[in-house]
């Protein structure tokens, strides 16, 4: 297990350190007193945005501070500065573009976060899955318990459509039911991300706690992290389910 002690955004190292060109404390990005950009520091995408690792965020405050550093952060504002100045806003802009795209996406956010945290998400990629089986493996992924039954139906239905599909016959009834269960499993693919965001208000009281200076326990911290897992491996599990009956009716 990970050692999980400091979490939360206790300031990192870098920010710390005093800017290159005036010697003031500088901020992650650029100096607060003289303006000069900063070469880019270690830190996590929630540091870079000068959050803590929360996962209820306000999106539109977000997009306003990225805004903000963009235009101010902008290589061609920094031209003509030195060649070192300039590659450090080119650096920070990308980085900048990298925390933005992150944070702004509610997945993409709780992912990064499970991943700082430590925690490996199941490897459900496309590619992973069509390695798996030209090499005849066993899939890695797991059905979600409350899907057993109906991932069991739905195969046997796709395989009886690819046969059909082979024979060259025509099967509208079982197309308009396997079309069916698809808008299922898509409504519950959407229903995910609210399961999600109850658990980011347990994750975010946590976080709340520990910066209030009230232990909070691994086990704790362990039990939102997977509470979170879970959902995500879940909605990881239908789109890939999606993904093959889409294939299946199409082709
Ligand atoms: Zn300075």
């Amino acid at each position: 297990m990970t050692n999980l002690t400091t979490i939360t955004a206790k300031p990192a190292p870098a920010d710390t350190q005093f800017c290159w060109s005036c010697g003031t404390m500088r901020a992650v990005h650029f100096c607060e007193a003289c303006g000069k950009v900063q070469p880019p520091a270690p830190v996590d995408y929630f540091t870079f945005f000068g959050l803590p690792r929360k996962l209820n965020l306000d999106v539109a405050a977000l997009d306003k501070d990225f805004y903000d550093l963009s235009r101010k952060l902008h290589p061609d504002l920094n031209a003509q500065a030195g060649s070192k100045e300039q590659e450090w806003s080119l650096q920070q802009s990308s980085l900048l573009n990298d925390a933005h795209r992150t944070l702004k996406d509610p997945i993409k956010r709780t992912e990064y976060l499970l991943k700082l945290e430590g925690v490996e998400l199941e490897e459900q990629s496309k590619s992973a899955t069509e390695q798996a089986r030209s090499t005849g493996e066993i899939k890695k992924q797991i059905v979600p318990p409350d899907l057993l039954e109906e991932v069991f139906e739905l195969n046997i239905q796709l395989e009886e459509l690819r046969a059909h599909k082979k024979m060259g016959e025509d099967d509208p009834a079982l197309i308009e039911e396997i079309g069916r269960q698809k808008l299922e499993l898509e409504e519950k693919y959407e229903a995910l991300l609210n399961e999600l965001q109850a658990h980011w208000k347990t994750w975010d009281a946590l976080i709340e706690r520990d910066q209030a200076g009230q232990p909070v326990s691994e086990s704790e911290r362990k039990q939102a992290r997977d509470k979170m897992l879970d959902v995500l491996n879940r909605r990881n599990y239908i789109r890939n389910l999606v993904r093959d009956v889409s294939e299946v009716l199409e082709n």
